[in-house]
């Protein structure tokens, strides 16, 4: 029987695997592939245990999670995100958290968010997030909107875009699942042709356990794993 940590550490591996084959597929460089491990419902002692393996960076998607574990992750060394659907009510709170939101997806939420950062005196990271899908469960922007909401939330000082993210369609159909995908690469494309977004800014959060390669082929600079690392959520 393997242990917790040899499991996360051979889990990891295949992972990074599974990532440098895609790119490789794609002709793409592999280091422009980042891992971002989703850690929803994971415990504390087993995101040490990746940590330690090497990984950077964590992404949680309920503040309310983030309130519970934060002491017991706070002090290891790696970038932490916010990738869920945030409430306004929650803003104050998960500032205190995170160096990134990867889910605004709302003029209403960008401005909150603006006003409690400028109150704080700080700017923060973010990622449009954008329905790709058109499924009406999945939050994100309307892709037809998406240009508007970028343009709006450029003329608030204190988030910097870093690029988009979706959560891509659930499918047994790949060609439709890579749809969702190449939508998300051509709307950042567009965007920096027209100046709405910094060449720099193009960051392309997309892909997930079951469609990493997918993805990847498709543009993806950050790839969100979390039960084919730490297994089936419960
Ligand atoms: C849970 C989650 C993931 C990871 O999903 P897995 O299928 O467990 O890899 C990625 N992105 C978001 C926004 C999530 O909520």
């Amino acid at each position: 029987m393997l242990s917790e940590q040899e499991q996360i550490i051979s889990a990891l591996q295949s992972i990074h695997t599974r990532i440098d084959n895609a790119c490789e597929k794609a002709g793409r460089n592999k280091d422009e592939v980042r891992l971002l491990l989703a850690t929803k419902t994971v415990p504390p002692e087993k995101i040490k245990m990746a940590i330690e393996a090497g990984e950077t960076l964590i992404g949680e998607n309920r503040v309310q999670e983030y309130t519970e574990k934060f002491d017991a992750i706070k002090d290891l060394p790696c970038e932490r995100h916010f990738i869920g659907h945030l409430q306004t009510n929650k803003i104050k709170e998960v500032l205190k958290y995170v160096s990134c939101i990867q889910s605004v997806d709302s003029i209403d939420l960008a401005e909150k968010l603006d006003t409690r950062l400028q109150y704080e005196d700080k700017s923060i990271d973010i990622f449009v997030q954008v329905n790709t899908s058109f499924e009406e469960s999945k939050f994100g922007v309307e892709p037809s909107l998406a240009f508007d909401l970028i343009k709006r939330i450029n003329q608030l000082g204190t988030l910097k875009i870093k690029g988009l993210m979706t959560i891509g369609l659930f499918s047994e159909d790949e060609l439709l699942v890579k749809k969702s995908y190449r939508l998300l690469r051509e709307l950042r494309n567009e965007a920096i042709a027209k100046d709405l977004l910094r060449a720099a800014s193009n960051e392309l959060s997309m892909g997930m356990s079951n469609d990493l390669e997918l993805a990847i082929e498709e543009g993806a600079t950050m790839v969100r794993v979390g039960s084919a690392v730490f297994g089936k959520r419960g």
